[in-house]
């Protein structure tokens, strides 16, 4: 890669940044494509609004945002689209005329990630375990494509309501007739009543991030046995301890590395307005493995 006086420059801004896997991601994809951009590692503070004006003045084309400003920073930006707006987060800007404009690729990755693995939510009976802002993306992508049931279970009762309530809120005003009804909230204590015998769940607490490789917010191998599919959204370890209760009951599971891969993939899409090849992100993934 060499950097020259018209290079475009983009970045991820979080606290901490150090583990992140993004320049890897974005560097390699311009390298391969023959894209004359750089990709670089801010560390943020709080000061959102001098930051966000800041990398807007030096031309910054595109940034992404991690942990833990995914929300604060919507209050500096020109605009979001509309799904970002009802997540309440997003974790991509765009550099346009007027100020940055903001994407939640998070739920976009994710949505590739199934459509690539076959799996359907449709009418389907799903678990969402956890309620802080991975499980509020995933919520809204699973309500938006008309399942059987959700059912929420959090440590803390009172996030999981407010998910409830918000995807309640956006089924019916998205005329979901029926929908609103099926989205439960339970504790881990309650998991026997949880609907349906075929379940997609999606394991979105941060407990089995290494180094907590084993541990799982779940341990009822009853539960396990009503589980079809698990996607854990933890990529490190590549097998969380979830993954290896749902194998063992017979179930699919997958880890969150397509998800991370294609929330990047589609970031690199929006700022460059191109398609990323399927070898390039082939390539990608091997790397990252
Ligand atoms: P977050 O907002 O901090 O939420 C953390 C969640 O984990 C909350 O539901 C929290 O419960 C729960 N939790 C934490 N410690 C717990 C414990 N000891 N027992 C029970 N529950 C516990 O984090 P996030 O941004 O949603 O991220 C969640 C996970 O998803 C992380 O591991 C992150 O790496 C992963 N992720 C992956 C991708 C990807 O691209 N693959 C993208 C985003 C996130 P309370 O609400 O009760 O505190």
């Amino acid at each position: 890669m060499e950097i020259n006086g018209q290079t475009a420059v983009y970045g991820i801004i979080g606290n901490p940044i150090k583990h992140t896997s993004s320049p890897a991601i974005h560097n390699h994809i311009s390298q391969a494509m023959g894209i004359d951009s750089v990709y670089v590692p801010f560390v943020a503070n709080d000061d959102l609004e001098a930051i966000t004006t800041g990398l807007y003045a030096l031309g910054v084309r595109g940034i992404n945002v991690t942990v833990p400003y995914k929300s604060d920073i919507m209050k500096y930006l020109r605009g979001n689209e509309d799904m970002a707006g009802r997540i309440g987060a997003v974790n991509t800007l765009k550099y346009t005329e007027g100020g940055y404009y903001g994407y939640n690729t998070d739920i976009l990755g994710l949505k590739r990630e199934l459509e690539e693995e076959n799996i359907s939510l449709q009418g389907r009976d799903i678990v969402i375990l956890g309620a802080g802002g991975a499980a509020r993306a995933v919520a809204f992508l699973c309500a938006s494509v008309k399942p059987g049931s959700i059912t929420i279970i959090n440590r803390s009762g009172d996030k999981a309501r407010r998910i409830r309530d918000d995807i309640a809120a956006y089924a019916d005003s998205e005329g979901m007739s029926g929908l609103s009804s099926n989205i439960n909230v339970l504790t881990s204590d309650e998991v026997c009543s949880v609907n349906g015998n075929d379940l997609i769940v999606f394991q979105c607490t941060s407990v089995g991030l290494s180094p907590g490789d084993d541990e799982c917010v779940m341990n009822d191998e009853a539960f396990y046995s009503k589980v079809a599919v698990g996607v854990d959204l933890i990529y490190k370890p590549s097998v969380t301890g979830f993954m290896k209760y749902v194998e063992k009951a017979g179930g699919r599971a997958y880890n969150g590395l397509k998800m991370l891969i294609y929330q990047a993939v589609s970031a690199y899409e929006i700022w460059n307005d191109v398609l990323v090849p399927e070898a390039v992100i082939r390539e990608v993934e091997r790397k990252l493995k």
